[in-house]
């Protein structure tokens, strides 16, 4: 249930609204409110009331609106709100803003090197990318690594390089927060906080980008094996303790061969655009591993609805530091720019022309 509050309510009604929600949902967590696509809602877990319960609630004079929903995730869903959330990126003075979502026909593409490994290869990635047509600048300071003796990337100072890319290609940047106490400093340098797929259920992680005052966009990889259910209610996290600015990226889920590194789950595309109203964009890099497929799933991605694809580059990727097997170069990722751009043209032409029919 969601119950959506009054702008004009004083306090005492809304005091009293708070109060008869401790009582029925017998809830041990306070209530909060959080402001939503210009509305103050409510969330709660209150599915099934008796009529005189629902009575009380409609009585009160702090109450709006009370939408039910079925599902067991509530503000992200699509009963919640039917328009499509568009999510402004990289608002600051040194970058120009992306949209992501919403109406937007061009696909939003995110590019760059899995981890920032030195200045030289970041600026260099960045330039390249920036020339090849990308929106927006991945890569990662801090690395979840299945051996703690891989590298594990150059933490803070990896943040300082990913800023000094942004100047210098006007991209806003990307970069994966694994620890809540890390969040400020991500905040402070980057555009959209990443949390990786090893993380998506990491709850405290998920309610402190939530909260954070600048509401900086998330970008939540899905679980390794998670299903779509756990994957929205981990946003539901994100967005109940007040941040409603979440993009999904699937990004490949387990599965038991070993030819790819995952299996992309592509028909969660546009089963996602069914049931929420959050952005949905596609990492074939990690989806798949291997480079040589990265251009016809990231086509096929933007044929399935996709609002936007990460994708992996480096300049030399048989170098790189972690994941060049399934990393492109600059050049590879300028023609996938291209034939995506193309395709999703078409799409909204013949969508604008069925709209028209
Ligand atoms: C990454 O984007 O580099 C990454 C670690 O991705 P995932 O969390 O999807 O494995
Ligand atoms: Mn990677």
């Amino acid at each position: 249930m969601i119950i959506s509050i009054r702008s004009q309510a004083s306090s005492e009604e809304r005091s009293q609204l708070m109060a008869l929600l401790c009582r029925i949902s017998g809830s041990q967590r306070p209530i909060t409110t959080i402001q939503i696509a210009g509305r103050e809602v409510i969330a709660l877990d209150l599915t099934q009331i008796d009529a005189q319960t629902q009575t009380a609630l409609d009585q009160q004079t702090a109450v709006e609106r009370i939408i039910i929903t079925k599902t067991p995730y509530k503000l992200v869903s699509r009963t919640f709100q039917a328009e499509n959330t568009s999510i402004v990126v990289g608002n600051s003075h040194d970058c120009a803003p992306v949209i992501v979502g919403g109406k937007s026909a061009s696909p939003v593409i995110i590019a760059g090197p899995c981890a920032v490994e030195n200045r030289e290869q970041v600026l260099s990635t960045a330039r390249a990318v920036a020339g090849a047509g990308a929106h927006i600048l991945r890569g990662g300071a801090f690395k979840p690594r299945t051996s703690p003796y891989q590298f594990q990337g150059l933490g803070v100072e990896g943040l300082h390089l990913l800023a000094e890319a942004r100047q210098v290609t006007g991209l806003p940047v990307i970069t994966e927060v694994m620890e809540p106490e890390m969040v400020d400093v991500v905040v402070e340098h980057a555009d959209i906080l990443q949390i990786g797929s090893r993380n998506m259920q990491n709850f405290p992680l998920l309610r402190v980008v939530g909260q954070h005052s600048l509401k900086r966009p998330v970008m939540l990889k899905r679980g390794l094996a998670a299903t779509i259910d756990e994957w929205l209610l981990a946003a539901e996290y994100v967005v109940a303790a007040g941040n409603p600015n979440v993009i999904l990226c699937e990004r490949g889920i387990r599965s038991y061969d070993p030819q790819t590194r995952n299996v992309l789950d592509l028909s969660c595309v546009p089963l996602l655009h069914e049931l929420t109203h959050l952005p949905v964009i596609v990492d074939p890099s990690h989806a798949t591993g291997r480079r040589e497929l990265v251009p016809t799933m990231s086509r096929a991605s933007i044929a399935a609805g996709a609002e936007g694809l990460i994708i992996e580059v480096h300049p030399d990727p048989n170098s790189a530091l972690c994941d060049g097997k399934q990393s492109i170069t600059p050049e590879q990722l300028q023609k996938i720019v291209r034939e995506t751009r193309i395709l999703a043209n078409m799409m909204q032409e013949e969508a604008d022309l069925t709209h028209v029919a």
